[in-house]
């Protein structure tokens, strides 16, 4: 049987949609689809895939990784298809040859009528969004860097509040009395130790320059994609510590690597101790009575943290 390989996109957005399109012409007319197409003879997938994106949808795609690669018989051919996880760099994805599209939200993936080789992938989409999500609840709360930072402060008589949202940055934890945000940053997402510009201040270029550290692994697939989040997220960080501290505020950063077993309680101690040291300073006046500890007693949050 003759086989046909192409290449094909999932395309994604911040909230977890994908792109679906409406096939305009042939024997499949009106089957959805991922927007793609076949392979041209000497081109990588990932070539085929951002060439057809371009000349179907006039859309520039980021290609982040592969999902699956899917066989199908058809009645007449064999189906090789090469699926990647998207995402739109620029364009409208304005329908060339597709006849309508529509945003699928994860409960609408079953909504539309899906040709039988992109159904297959549908489902493996579905099936790792389940496990991201058990994944997730694995993880949930009680583990989190963020809880032990919690339960430590806890332990040693701090009380505070939790991702108070009208400050910039929604600071994990927030301690009033002492003017003090708390952040608890993983090493990947934050970029511990990692730097994205030079000691001039110049971006560093993504390609090779940026080094990985020893708590942040930078992915060698799509490096310039992780390096360029990392760098967004660290300008943010180094943003709203700025504005917070026109404001008033000390912003303490925990890492996750200074959580670990080993290090833990060194870590927590020394938070203790810089809070301490803000208290004091800020009543340093002599002779003046320390001001009543239940200046904000029942605001508190009373939440069992033990
Ligand atoms: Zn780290």
């Amino acid at each position: 049987m003759k086989q046909i390989e192409v290449v094909a996109a999932i395309i994604h957005d911040d909230e977890g949609r994908i792109f679906a399109t409406q096939r305009g012409y042939g024997d499949m007319k009106d089957g959805w689809e991922f927007p793609g197409g076949k392979m041209e003879p000497g081109e990588s997938p990932e070539e085929a895939l951002k060439r057809e994106i371009w000349e179907e949808l006039e859309t520039r795609i980021v290609i982040e990784r592969l999902v699956q690669t899917v066989e199908y018989d058809y009645p007449k051919f064999h189906l090789k298809m090469h699926c990647f996880w998207c995402h739109i760099e620029s364009g409208r994805l304005t329908l060339k040859e597709h006849e309508a599209s529509r945003w699928l939200s994860k409960n609408q993936f079953d909504c539309v009528d899906w040709l039988p080789a992109d159904r297959i992938v549908v489902e493996k989409i579905k099936e790792q969004a389940r496990r991201h999500k058990n994944m997730a609840a694995i993880h949930s709360k009680d583990t989190k860097p963020e809880m032990i930072v919690r339960r430590g402060l806890w332990k040693r008589g701090f009380r505070y509040r939790l991702n108070s949202p009208k400050l910039p940055g929604h600071p994990d934890l927030v301690l009033r009395k002492y003017r003090t945000c708390v952040f608890v940053n993983g090493c990947f997402w934050h970029g511990h130790h990692v730097e994205v510009k030079s000691e001039k201040g110049e971006v560093k270029s993504e390609r090779g320059e940026v080094k990985s550290s020893e708590c942040c692994k930078i992915p060698r697939t799509n490096r310039e994609f992780w390096v360029a989040k990392i760098r967004r997220n660290q300008e943010r960080d180094t943003e709203e510590q700025k504005r917070l501290a026109e404001m008033g505020w000390h912003c303490i950063t925990v890492w996750e690597c200074e959580l670990k077993p080993s290090k833990r309680e060194d870590t927590l101690t020394s938070l203790a101790y810089t809070l301490n040291r803000i208290w004091l300073k800020d009543h340093a006046v002599v002779g003046q009575p320390y001001p009543d500890f239940e200046e904000e007693g029942a605001n508190y949050l009373k939440a069992a943290e033990e």
